[in-house]
């Protein structure tokens, strides 16, 4: 079989510029294979690891459990993380001896059909800050690493569904990511606009049966609804502050907490008194008066009304920024099937537009942490890094708690008025 073809995202930069931050964030769990090439690499004769310690974890409680992860310093930053921000291990041998894990961040990979669509996680400041060398002119690179993550015998598994009743085959999904993705390439249309846009012509294809309408006729049927979408919501639409409802408020909140969080190390996450604060702290949110509660140590003390008064409009440096997000996430199938808790595509879209108004109102609580009532570029950037660590990777996300609290954002029309509440 032919090697997949990549699809690579022609809008978007990157190099890592070594700023040590996912190797602060992430927890790294290694193979037998990865720990037995450390073991040979003689850490343990290396007198530069802080304090001597193992560079290697066992995970769980079992005598016979064969999970490893690589051990963390004082400060939760990866064992090998060195004070230049480099890695130990990536300086002493070269990058194809460090865990795979390491090599593909911040690439994601994702089954496209037969080829495989490549998207990135903006939890990296370079991706945000769009740093470095064009994706597409990196392909031999990608390519290397791609080949590691495929299985030998790689196969096409079946298309994700449309919708929870509806399935249409590889590629008639391609057509609709195609057309998706569309409603978010003209730069001059405001990001809220595309949003609201986008959702409209999602909502058509969630009330709409598909036994009959594949091929040729899913692609009359696309541009139908696209043209529909262009007479009800012209792109030079008024959009309104309006404020979510009472129940929509409190969902968004509880969703928006989560993405706010930095739980990133599992075992910070165990115990009573953990779970005692989480309930307390998901009780405030319920309620959404008196001061947030920290959640992590980056967010000043702030009470939940600071968030909710108008913040003028986003920088256009943040539109283009947000514009290029929903592109990648997109074209890179990062909202929907294998790459996201296996949720169909209207539903995933739901869950990516939710990114939106999650992002401003992270952006908003580090504002008003300084007393600003307009935020910057880079508020944006910065909540946009701590959103999307948790997009498609913190299994809560695909939990049917949370899924319901998205249904019921897209039912009650909450999401739309989100956007526009927290879009200004
Ligand atoms: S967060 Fe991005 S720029 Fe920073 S070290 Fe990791 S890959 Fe490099």
């Amino acid at each position: 079989m032919p090697a997949p073809s990549l699809k690579l995202p022609t809008i978007q930069n990157w190099n890592c510029h070594n700023c040590g931050g996912c190797c602060k964030q992430h927890q790294i769990e290694i193979t037998l294979e990865e720990k037995e090439r450390i073991d040979k690499q003689r850490w343990d004769e290396d007198d530069s690891i802080p304090g001597g310690k193992p560079v290697i974890v066992k995970l769980g409680i079992s005598p016979t459990s064969q999970r490893y992860r690589l051990a963390h310093q004082e400060d939760g930053s990866c064992i090998f993380l060195d004070e230049r921000g480099l890695c130990r291990i990536h300086a002493k041998f070269g990058e194809p001896a460090k865990p795979l894990a390491c090599q593909v961040y911040p690439y994601a990979f994702h089954p496209a059909g037969n080829d495989i669509a490549v998207s990135l996680r903006f939890s990296c400041p370079s991706v945000v800050a769009n740093l470095g060398e064009r994706i597409d002119r990196q392909e031999p690179a990608i390519r290397k690493i791609v080949n590691q993550v495929l299985p030998k015998r790689h196969k096409a598994p079946p298309a994700p569904k449309l919708t929870a009743r509806e399935a249409v085959g590889w590629p008639d999904t391609l057509k609709a990511v195609t057309a998706l993705s569309r409603f978010f390439a003209d730069p001059e249309v405001p990001v809220q606009t595309s949003l609201l846009r986008a959702l409209g012509w999602v909502e058509l294809i969630e009330h709409a049966r598909f036994e009959v309408v594949q091929g040729e006729r899913f692609t009359e049927f696309l541009e139908l609804i696209s043209q529909a979408v262009d007479q009800e919501l012209p792109a030079d639409l008024e959009i309104p502050r309006t404020p979510p409802s009472r129940l929509g408020g409190i969902q968004f909140r509880l969703l928006a907490a989560q993405y706010a969080r930095k739980d990133t190390h599992a075992e910070t996450a165990k115990g009573l008194g953990r779970r005692l604060s989480l309930l307390m702290s998901a009780l405030k949110f319920t309620r959404g008066s008196g001061t947030i509660p920290q959640l992590q140590e980056r967010f000043q003390r702030v009470p939940f009304s600071a968030l909710e008064e108008p913040f003028g409009s986003l920088p256009a440096e943040s539109q283009k920024l947000f514009s290029r997000y929903f592109r990648v996430k997109i074209q890179g199938l990062h909202f929907l099937g294998a790459a996201y808790y296996d949720i169909p595509f209207v539903e995933g879209f739901y869950h990516l537009a939710l990114m939106f108004p999650s992002i401003l109102w992270i952006a908003r609580w580090i504002a008003a942490g300084e007393g600003r009532t307009e935020l910057v570029a880079e508020d944006i950037n910065e909540a946009m890094t701590i959103a999307d660590h948790h997009h498609g990777y913190s299994p809560v996300f695909g939990m049917p708690h949370f899924r319901s609290r998205v249904k019921t954002l897209s039912r009650t029309g909450d999401i739309k008025k989100l956007i526009s509440w927290y879009g200004q």
